[in-house]
């Protein structure tokens, strides 16, 4: 299990699954003649899933102790090192997340990859001829439910179905690197803000894109000052919802889902080889993940079966990504 704990910022590592502060403290707080498993069980369906994409947030370059609030989703959650797919840069890894395919299948192929480089095999495709997508399946099994995603970058919306969402947000401006930094602090800002205006709608699934971790890292090297910043303004955010969610009292009924696309070295996040590149956080907390557990290995096309299993929904036989959680 060195890999999950392992880390290059000396910050406290991360804590695989069924190691973290919650499982330890539900095994002290439990009588000693329930399971502490059964004392604490999840309902088997969330409400609603919130996800929160980070662009760029290496595993090994987490700064903990700067992220409480990360730090608390970890702590009442389940959290493993994952790992991203090859090439290893965003909308490759972002349509793998959505689509729960390998980019073998899918086809993406590069950072701004608008489609599929390559058709597809037939047998990928659902009866309607399109790819796998969490958020069109979610409006065919819940067509009334509200959906919502909100993104800083606006290649994210050529990686998922935006059509089949009640809200589609790009928040622009600047390029995706060398973008003026504190202007990306402020999109990613205004994304959580709408985020939380959007909870009035009970959304039954949410995303939440933030962008400038990863162009912070084009600019100035991954773990550097200027990135752990902006790891802290990703952390801010954060804080925010959660307190917005316990505020609305829907902590209790929500899962919250947290992925990076990729990690990065030096400036950039290419190559074969070095795994502060491959390793990718997947976190899943809430009140409704409360006592679950995420399985190992996991791989970032399995995000998208996961959700569907937190929603009690079911996952499409085209997706290849397994659901991490047993709801
Ligand atoms: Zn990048």
């Amino acid at each position: 299990m060195a890999l999950c704990r392992a880390t290059d910022s000396g910050s406290a590592g991360f804590q695989p699954a069924n190691m973290g502060g919650a499982a330890s403290s539900r095994a002290t707080t439990g009588s000693a003649n329930i399971p502490p498993a059964q004392l604490d069980r999840a309902p088997r369906e969330a409400a609603r899933v919130v996800m929160i994409g980070v662009d760029g947030l290496g595993a090994r370059y987490i700064p903990w102790e700067e992220m409480p609030n990360l730090r608390a989703l970890r702590d009442e959650g389940t959290c493993v090192v994952a790992r991203c797919h090859r090439p290893t840069a965003s909308a490759i890894n972002w349509k793998s997340v959505f689509s729960g395919l390998p980019p073998e299948i899918h086809g993406y192929n590069k950072w701004n990859s608008t489609e599929s480089s390559i058709e597809p095999p037939p047998s990928a495709l659902a009866s309607d001829g399109a790819l796998p997508d969490l958020v069109a399946e979610i409006r065919r099994q819940r067509p009334n439910a509200h959906t919502a995603l909100l993104y800083s970058w606006g290649g994210l919306g050529f990686c998922l179905a935006t059509n089949a969402a009640s809200v589609a947000r790009h928040y622009p401006g600047g390029s995706h690197i060398g973008d003026a930094l504190a202007a990306y602090a402020g999109r990613d800002s205004s994304v959580f803000d709408e985020g939380m205006r959007q909870l009035a709608k009970k959304p039954l699934f949410m995303l939440l894109y933030q962008g400038q971790v990863d162009s912070t890292g084009h600019a100035t090297g991954w773990g550097s000052p200027e990135y752990t910043n902006a790891c802290k303004n990703v952390d801010a955010n954060i804080g925010r919802f959660v307190d917005a969610l316990r505020a609305f009292h829907l902590w209790d009924d929500t899962a919250i889902v947290f992925v990076a696309d990729h990690g990065g070295l030096d400036k950039g996040h290419g190559g074969k080889e070095d795994i502060r590149v491959f390793e990718v956080p997947f976190l899943v907390s809430g009140g409704a993940a409360r006592g679950m557990s995420l399985r190992e290995p996991a791989m970032l096309m399995d995000a998208a079966p996961t959700i569907l299993a937190l929603l009690g929904l079911d996952i499409p036989a085209q997706m290849r990504g397994r659901a991490a959680v047993d709801p």
